[in-house]
């Protein structure tokens, strides 16, 4: 028999078979098929149920530096201590949402300062105040004196994540573990009620929040992971699977609750931050009899992991800025002199060193509430 897309159940027109990322490519996934959808269930799916779930639990992508294979991780909204919304992007850089002018009165005299992402905008902003000051504001004389500046940013910064949870991102949980069942070489048939819980035609709701145990006792205190584990045990318990995403969101997802055998034990662990597959990990998900009804959120569960993401990604962040500033002051001293010494090194690395640790002693003198 044909293989068949097992979403549509047909068999793609032309062998017209897509490219499915089993974890979505938004939120790293790199594990893929050719063999799961056709390009029209695939494209579908993408844009009606894995944007939401991407949307609603992707903002670890731009706070941990990852990467995804295709197409940038986008810049998130984020706001700093004093409420002010910037945009952060994933090298953990902030630009202005839009351009911002400060206005400083002094007597009868005006002072202005802008900050805006490009010079496009600084000179909309700048036409704005020459129509509120007429006659006082020579806008060529102002682009002119314009600096472009960089500065890492080491300060807390809170992220604005939306809800999560929306129906339209707990079907796309379980494409996740459907996608990794029929991989696997399950059939279709067996996970008809799932399938059916996918494409939205389902009431019964199939997917739950899992802290009930942690599945990984033993792991890596810095590990960032994505894990997919199935499990069908005696007949009667089901055929259940546990989804993973950025170590923080967990769910249990029931693939079949008639499941009458094979056994099934399957695990897929993939490191995120080093971006390979984890083939010792050994996941202890036993669902028995799991409730589904059983809302499942632990608040404080996912308040903990989350805090210690935080740690995780202000050391990556952290990482990062130094490695380029070491990178660029390399690349900037061979230039100079093809046969540079440590000695030139040094001295272009203190241009570039210098800011990166005043944003880290600034920061921590801030937390400390002593400033
Ligand atoms: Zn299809």
């Amino acid at each position: 028999m044909d293989r068949v897309c097992y979403l549509c159940q047909e068999l793609p027109p032309d062998g017209d078979w897509s490219l499915e990322h089993i974890i979505p490519n938004a939120l790293g996934g790199r594990w893929k098929s050719r063999s799961l959808l056709c390009r029209v269930c695939n494209s579908t799916t993408g844009s009606e149920i894995d944007a939401a779930l991407c949307r609603e639990v992707g903002w670890p992508m731009n706070m941990m530096g990852l990467t995804r294979e295709r197409k940038p991780v986008p810049k998130q909204v984020v706001t700093l201590p004093d409420g002010s919304e910037y945009l952060r992007d994933a090298q953990g850089r902030l630009w202005p949402r839009h351009a911002i002018g400060y206005e400083q009165l002094d007597g009868n005299q005006v002072t202005l300062s802008i900050q805006a992402r490009n010079r496009r905008e600084a000179r909309a902003k700048l036409r704005e105040y020459e129509k509120k000051y007429p006659g006082k504001i020579d806008v060529e004389q102002f682009m002119s004196s314009l600096t472009e500046t960089v500065q890492p940013h080491r300060s807390p910064v809170n992220f604005t994540s939306s809800g999560v949870g929306s129906s339209a991102a707990l079907r796309a949980v379980a494409k996740i573990a459907a996608n990794a069942f029929i991989e696997w070489g399950g059939l279709p048939d067996q996970i008809m009620e799932c399938i059916s819980f996918i494409r939205g035609e389902s009431s019964r709701q199939l997917v739950r929040w899992y802290y009930v145990d942690e599945v990984w006792p033993d792991r890596g205190d810095m590990d960032v992971t994505h894990v997919v584990a199935l499990r069908a045990g005696a007949p009667g318990e089901g055929l259940w699977g546990y989804v993973e995403l950025f170590r923080i969101y967990r769910f249990a997802v029931q693939l079949s609750a008639a499941h009458k055998g094979p056994i099934v034990h399957r695990d897929y662990v993939y490191d995120i931050g080093q971006k390979r597959v984890v083939t010792d990990a050994q996941p202890v998900f036993s669902p028995g009899a799991l409730d589904l009804e059983d809302g499942g959120v632990d608040l404080e569960a996912i308040r903990a992991v989350g805090s210690h993401m935080m740690r995780i990604a202000e050391w990556r962040s952290l990482e990062a800025s130094f490695g380029e500033a070491i990178g660029k002051a390399f690349t900037e001293a061979v230039a100079a002199n093809p046969n540079a010494t440590t000695e030139d090194l040094l001295r272009h690395l203190h241009t570039y060193l210098d800011p990166v640790l005043l944003a880290v002693i600034q920061a921590g003198v801030r937390r400390d509430g002593s400033r």
